[in-house]
């Protein structure tokens, strides 16, 4: 029976830390978000990412800008952001509406002020293993949550099932730069279960509820699950078929209270992190 990473502890446990050395300066670290349209699900993130910060004593803006908004206006809006030099990190919600190209949008974030590491300057930066500002918060929470539970991932087969730029794709570059033997999959991946029960490590992103089953994976392997899908009565699911795929693995992250409160919690690592590098 598997060890189950209690993903809520240890975000418990980094906020807190992050909370007692933020209350050492004299200046707060300031967290900008805009958030377009009315997605209610981006709404909930948005106030949770407010809450947060605000309960570690950092100052928070959230900018609300309607579904109709024009490109030209988030540009301008970003801009106000980066210009602000009160503002340490800045996050654009996603998705964003059909009508705006959001690469566009996140390269218009100062690559400095970066909360998510989205900016193609800051991704190529982590994909020649060179000096970030930051790292994207969901692979960063992945990575100190392996971390905490003193998982090494050097030399190991990892397998990422998911290539998005927000997830798959960053992850698996952080995950080669720390020395780990990457497979990266994806919807057209042939035989994925040949590939998946390779994996001494498997980090499932695929958004696919419960479609990883316990014949898909080795004995004893490490499970991460990073995807949360809702059903119509409004449970969670994750990626992996978690109650019959704990039975065999030796560690598990449940779904809720595994990777997602992590995330978070790098989003405030992070705005701590740019405010020192901002007022050094
Ligand atoms: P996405 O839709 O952009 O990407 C999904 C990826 O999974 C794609 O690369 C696709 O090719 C792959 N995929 C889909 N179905 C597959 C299948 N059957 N077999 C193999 N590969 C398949 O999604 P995303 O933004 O990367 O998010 C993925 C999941 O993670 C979602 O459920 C999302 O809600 C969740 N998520 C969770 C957190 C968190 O904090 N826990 C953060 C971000 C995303």
């Amino acid at each position: 029976m598997a060890v189950i990473i209690d993903g809520k502890a240890v975000s418990k446990k980094l906020l807190e830390q992050i909370k007692n050395e933020a209350e050492l300066y004299e200046k707060k670290p300031c967290l900008a978000v805009i958030i377009v349209g009315n997605d209610a699900a981006s709404k909930i993130y948005v106030n949770n990412k407010r809450k947060t910060a605000l309960e570690l004593g950092f100052k928070s803006i959230v900018t609300e800008l309607p579904e109709d908004v024009t490109e030209t206006a988030l540009i301008k809006e970003i801009e106000k952001l980066n210009n602000d030099t009160t503002v340490n990190a800045i996050l654009v919600q996603l998705p964003l509406p059909k009508h705006i190209n959001s690469a566009k949008i996140l390269e218009t974030i100062k690559p400095e002020k970066d909360a998510d590491c989205f900016h193609p300057s800051n991704v190529g930066k982590i994909a020649v293993n060179g000096k970030v500002f930051v790292y994207p918060c969901t692979p960063k929470g992945i990575l100190s949550l392996l971390d905490e539970y003193k998982i090494s991932v050097a030399g190991k087969n990892v397998v990422v099932v998911g290539r998005s730029n927000i997830v798959g794709r960053p992850l698996a570059m952080m995950l080669l730069n720390k020395d780990a033997t990457v497979t990266i999959c994806h919807s057209k991946t042939k035989n994925l279960s040949e590939i998946t029960k390779q994996a001494d490590i498997l980090i499932s992103a695929a958004g696919n509820p419960k479609f990883i089953k316990k014949d898909m994976v080795k004995d004893r392997a490490i499970i991460i699950d990073v995807g949360i899908t809702r059903d119509s009565n409004g449970k969670l699911s994750g990626d992996i078929d978690f109650e019959n795929v704990k039975e065999n693995s030796s560690y598990i992250t449940p779904v809720p209270g595994g990777v997602g409160p992590m995330t978070i919690c790098s989003l405030m690592q992070n705005t701590l992190d740019l405010f020192k590098l901002q007022n050094k």
